[in-house]
């Protein structure tokens, strides 16, 4: 049988992986899933043999034929047609919108060939011949996009900054240093694309004027490195980096960066300090990086998702971008959905969808026949929001106002039998362990939190340990001077806010 076997990014169904797709010609294709890597050839071959034997012997050998077609794969395995309805592959995918992952599992992700296929590359081709670098700015901005890695601010002002910024040398920098627990979205996006996020920071380069940049990619992520070097050495070998970029007078070059495993890295200011060779602790700002960033030139910083985005919006403009999602949230946001949930994995979806949305539409509601208790939202310093309030729209404003944030994208669904004290006590360990030391609150404030999580657990708590908890939860958001020491308590806060009964069960001996 001549089969192509080609491997594909991450078509984050992680709830049916390992995952084969089998296209034959005339035939709807079929995925086979949870499959083990020897059952592979026995796959392929029955897949394609039976289905012949089907068609000449139907008459005939109809029941043996049949039976080798469908009851002979192994047992282990699922087979779904690819447009059948009501797989748990169509439910988990539909309802999700591709635009950071677009062309998802079509693509082998370090084929270049491939990636021009899909419109690859005619975003920038589009920046250097038919757009000014204002033109550009100015489809961001009307795109609405805000950064993808936190914080939602509004990607064109910083653009704007940099590219108002008086010097001769400016940097970018591809944020893709991911550290929260439970989340992979960076991973999976630069695993996947490598080209559509080279071609998003090439485009914010040209932009804004940079001609040196920098891909920061925690070092514990070595497929990503890898998939990402190999991309930059093609499109070396393409004419994309370098001197005179496809004929143009835009010169650029790109490195890779591999931190050294520090949370705090992600935070903007400790990883230019890194890159710098200085131990990754945050400054101050002002100055921005925007004025004063890599050695002290001004410097745009976006996360991957961010840059992910951009080759989208110029080819199809920002419209395309902006009718998606809310009115102050546009767009799409990349999860990466976990927890005692059905149908794990990664999920594009448009702003603006409800948490009860994404856990029991595309999640399949929680595992085990469980109920759904809260969801855990934005990575260790998210918010827990209970299953009462599921009908928040994910959005940056909604999710704040109910004392979670986006975050990066780690989306934790939690069920009856999880103690919300435990899940402070866990983020906020987390947090504590990865905070630089700098700010007094943050690094003594956070430890002394958890001394009282510790007492509340074991039944040794007292109820005015509550308010002491609340109080120093709130100092320290006020007097650390970066997210990670800001954001810190916020889930002692939400819990305390939202399941404060559990907290006093645990101080009254009921659990
Ligand atoms: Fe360091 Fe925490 Fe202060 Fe941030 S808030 S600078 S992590 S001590």
């Amino acid at each position: 049988i001549k089969v192509d076997v080609k491997q594909v990014g991450c078509v984050g169904v992680c709830n049916q992986v390992p995952m084969m797709e089998i296209h034959k010609n005339g035939e709807e294709a079929a995925y086979y899933t949870k499959i083990n890597a020897n059952e592979v050839g026995e796959i392929i071959e029955k897949h394609f043999r039976s289905e012949n034997w089907m068609s000449r012997f139907k008459n005939r050998f109809y029941n043996y034929a049949e039976n080798l077609t469908f009851s002979d794969i192994p047992k282990s395995t699922n087979r779904y047609n690819v447009n059948e309805e009501h797989t748990p592959i169509a439910e988990f995918l539909k309802g999700q919108v591709n635009i950071a992952t677009e062309y998802r599992g079509e693509i082998m992700p370090s084929d270049f060939d491939e990636y021009k296929a899909k419109e690859g590359f005619t975003a920038l081709e589009k920046c250097l011949n038919e757009l000014s670098a204002d033109e550009i700015i100015s489809q961001i901005e009307q795109s609405g996009l805000k950064g993808r890695g936190g914080a939602g601010f509004p990607s064109a002002i910083k653009w704007k900054m940099v590219q108002n910024a008086k010097s001769d040398l400016k940097y970018i920098i591809c944020n893709g240093d991911e550290g929260d627990p439970g989340a992979f979205m960076d991973r999976m996006l630069l695993e996947s694309y490598p080209f559509r996020i080279i071609e998003g920071i090439l485009i914010g380069a040209y932009a804004v004027g940079a001609t040196e940049g920098r891909l920061y990619i925690r070092a514990e992520y070595p497929l990503a490195v890898k998939r990402i070097k190999e991309g930059l050495e093609i499109c070396k070998s393409k004419g994309l980096l370098g001197k005179n970029i496809l004929g143009s007078d835009f010169s650029f070059e790109l490195k890779v960066f591999e931190g050294a495993g520090a949370f705090v890295c992600g935070e903007e200011t400790a990883l230019i300090a890194s890159i710098e060779g200085k131990r990754g602790i945050p400054q101050l700002r002002p100055p921005y990086p925007a004025e004063k960033g890599l050695w002290d030139q001004p410097t745009l910083i976006n996360n991957t998702e961010t840059f992910s985005l951009i080759p989208y919006i110029i080819r199809n403009g920002a419209e395309a971008f902006s009718k998606i999602g809310t009115e102050k949230s546009k767009g799409t946001k990349v999860f990466a959905l976990a927890g005692k949930i059905n149908r794990g994995g990664l999920i594009e979806v448009p702003m603006g969808i409800t948490i009860k949305q994404i856990v029991e539409e595309i999640g399949g509601g929680i595992a085990n026949g469980k109920q759904f208790k809260a969801v855990q939202i934005g990575g260790p310093s998210g918010g827990c929001i209970p299953v009462s309030m599921s009908d928040t729209a994910i959005d940056f404003d909604s999710l704040k106002e109910v004392g979670a944030m986006m975050g990066s994208g780690g989306l934790i669904v939690l069920d009856e039998s999880d103690c919300m004290v435990d899940i402070a006590h866990y983020f906020l360990s987390f947090t504590q362990e990865e905070s630089c030391g700098r700010c007094t609150f943050c690094r003594i404030g956070t430890q002394r939190m958890l001394e009282i999580l510790q007492k509340i657990k074991t039944g040794k708590g007292k109820l005015s340990d509550l308010d002491l908890l609340e109080q120093l939860a709130i100092n320290t958001q006020k007097g650390s001077i970066c997210g990670l020491g800001r954001t810190a308590p916020n889930p002692v806060l939400s819990t305390l806010k939202y399941f404060r009964h559990e907290y006093e069960a645990h101080i009254n001996g009921k659990c």
